[in-house]
């Protein structure tokens, strides 16, 4: 019996963490009300949407068409900016090599930086947000977490004159009811596929090649152009990653797309 509940309590943190399927979630609350715990079965159990579509990989991604097999897309993601100067090396260096990529702003950064959201948008990427603050919203209260993401869409939506429709979680955490506070925010949730882990001190290189040995189709990849809460980090590593890293993708034949642009190809028919 011990061990019964330990599997609950396990699937019930793992689920807390997105990590859980909305089957496995439904068939483990009915173990636990068949071995005669109701509070466990209501605890595990996925209501309403709380089990939202996660987006993982550009094939996830709502609204788009059919994907050419012999397609091969890839994101390049960069969260808690903006963040000068290197924000705006990495605008540089994706116009130098005509590139598109998606940012999730924090929106406290971008109130004092909105020359770089504009310059983000007229130069053809997708703003999506990340959080107005840069919180844990698994420690947020359900009010919290809704004012944080209605203030969040608010502040973008001044600064570029749209609204945002993807959200990445702070530390991709979310749980059953965070994804209501999204869904209910009209907000598709984005994380990540492919995480070279670019905040940890390593070098343009290691940054590359952790990349590539992941690199296939569909793939998000997240990168750190920002460095949330405090922003004293240098993120040269990761603009010089960028830099190699479109290159190399492009000769392995990756088209690199901002989220926009890849459900806008993928509706466009013929391609
Ligand atoms: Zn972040």
């Amino acid at each position: 019996m011990g061990a019964f509940y330990l599997a609950a309590l396990v699937i019930l943190w793992a689920g807390r963490r997105g990590n859980v399927s909305r089957k496995l979630a439904a068939v483990a609350s009915v173990v636990c009300l068949l071995a005669g715990s109701g509070a466990l079965a209501a605890a595990v159990y996925p209501w309403g949407n709380s089990y939202g579509i996660t987006v993982n990989r550009l094939q996830d991604l709502p609204g788009k068409g059919v994907v050419p097999a012999t397609a091969g897309y890839m994101a390049l993601t960069f969260d808690d900016g903006p963040y000068p100067p290197y924000t705006d090396r990495l605008l540089d260096v994706l116009k130098e090599k005509k590139a598109h990529a998606t940012f999730f702003l924090v929106a406290e950064q971008a109130q004092r930086h909105p020359e770089l959201v504009k310059r983000a948008l007229a130069e053809g990427h997708t703003v999506g947000l990340h959080a107005f603050r840069h919180r844990d919203f698994l420690k947020l209260t359900e009010e919290e977490r809704q004012k944080d993401l209605a203030l969040g869409k608010k502040v973008l939506h001044d600064i570029t004159g749209k609204e945002p429709v993807y959200w990445r979680p702070p530390h991709g955490f979310r749980d059953f009811s965070v994804m209501e506070v999204a869904a209910a925010e009209k907000l598709t949730v984005v994380n990540w596929s492919v995480i070279p882990r670019d905040w940890t001190g390593i070098g343009k290189q290691e940054i590359h090649n952790r990349v590539m040995d992941k690199a296939e189709n569909g793939a998000i990849v997240l990168l750190h152009d920002g460095d949330s809460p405090f922003y004293k980090a240098s993120r040269k590593a990761t603009v010089d990653a960028a830099a190699l890293l479109i290159d190399s993708l492009r000769e392995k034949g990756y088209h690199l797309v901002s989220l926009e642009e890849y459900v806008q190809a993928e509706k466009r028919p013929g391609q």
